[in-house]
């Protein structure tokens, strides 16, 4: 099975074919990131522009790299959600053209799938599992008693963490995205400031990051009323171990209460260096199997929708043509059909 995969939620217009759900022959990325970083954020009505500009050459690179003809692809996946919908409609608008072009069946994809689902590209999940999702707009615990079936057992309350990390990013000064700077400032530094830590309500496994960068600007806005400069490392590291303490910690507690066989990390935060080091070593000292994608797969792209689309195939479950790119779309009923 030769799935073709378009991803154009936010800022990259990324097209992938994969083989059997797991084997990736083709994944380009064209990232935005040059154009947004002026703005010191992602502009929707630019974005959409952008895909529209890239999307066709991006097809044809990725279905020629691929080497596989475009009359051999068993189906074409979109992202249909959530994203920005001006953004995500571009992808969509050209999957259905395909579809129809080539009579290939659709898939519409839900993107915190492709998100979770990029750990198949590196290996076999082992169900019943959990799901640490970290990324620009969700931070999620995912229950998955088997394959595409998703249970949200945890969330974030304000900020996603990625978003966090953007935010804190931009008040110490660095670019947009700014979490790989922050990232790279914590390792580098030898100090930490004592920053708080969200835990919530005893059990609960939700999340809260806003509280945690109000306390971040209100060191950096302490600092300035005295004439101080900003200590950028010790505030990036400290922010950083206030994250990574908190993500790991509800992670570890909810692999032990559902009892699953696998913990996936997921999502662009999951490029992090200090959260990977830290979950590998947790759960190596728990002896807890986890699956931790390489980088290229955890900020978005294509072959991580051909992963998850993969999923709907197995069941020959395919998405009508008039299929609406849907901004709000839930994982949890995106799923629905794969239960039992
Ligand atoms: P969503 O997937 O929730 O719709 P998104 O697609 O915009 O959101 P991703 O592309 O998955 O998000 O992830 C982008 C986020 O990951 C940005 O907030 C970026 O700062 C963050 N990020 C990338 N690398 C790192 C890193 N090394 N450390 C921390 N954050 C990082
Ligand atoms: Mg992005
Ligand atoms: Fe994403």
């Amino acid at each position: 099975c030769y799935i073709l995969a378009i991803e154009t939620s936010c800022d990259e217009t990324a097209v992938a074919v994969v083989k059997d759900g797991h084997e990736v022959l083709s994944n380009m990325i064209s990232s935005q990131i040059e154009t947004h970083k002026a703005f010191g954020g992602v502009v929707p009505e630019v974005a959409s522009r952008k895909h529209v500009e890239s999307i066709t050459l991006m097809i044809e690179e990725a279905v020629t790299a691929s080497g596989i003809p475009m009359k051999d692809l068993s189906a074409i996946a979109v992202t249909q959600g959530p994203g920005l919908v001006g953004a995500l409609l571009v992808g969509v608008v050209a999957a259905k053209s395909l579809s129809v072009a080539l009579s290939k069946p659709l898939i519409g994809t839900h993107h915190i799938a492709g998100h979770i689902y990029a750990n198949r590209l590196v290996g076999d999940i082992k169900y019943p599992c959990m799901a640490l999702v970290v990324s620009g707009g969700h931070t999620e615990l995912v229950y998955m008693k088997q394959e595409g079936h998703f249970e949200v057992i945890g969330q974030t309350r304000d900020d996603a963490v990625g978003e966090a990390y953007d935010k804190v990013a931009r008040s110490i000064g660095f670019p947009y995205p700014g979490g790989p700077h922050v990232d790279r400032a914590a390792m580098e530094s030898d100090e930490s400031i004592d920053l708080p830590r969200a835990w919530l309500e005893a059990g609960s496994y939700d999340f809260s990051f806003s509280g945690l960068k109000s306390a971040v600007l209100n060191v950096i806005n302490q600092r300035k009323m005295r004439g101080e400069t900003p200590i950028i490392g010790a505030i990036a590291r400290g922010f950083q171990e206030s994250v990574v303490e908190v993500l790991v910690t509800k992670a570890i507690l909810a692999v032990k209460a559902y009892g699953v066989k696998q913990l996936l990390l997921c999502g662009g935060v999951a490029a992090n260096r200090g959260l990977r080091t830290e979950l590998q070593r947790k759960c190596a000292k728990e002896g807890i199997d986890l699956s931790i994608p390489p980088f290229e797969y955890c900020t978005d792209n294509a072959a991580m929708i051909g992963a998850a689309a993969y999923i709907k195939w197995r069941e020959q479950y395919f998405t009508p043509l008039d299929m609406k790119a849907d901004p709000q779309l839930p994982l949890e009923e995106w799923g629905s059909n794969n239960i039992d």
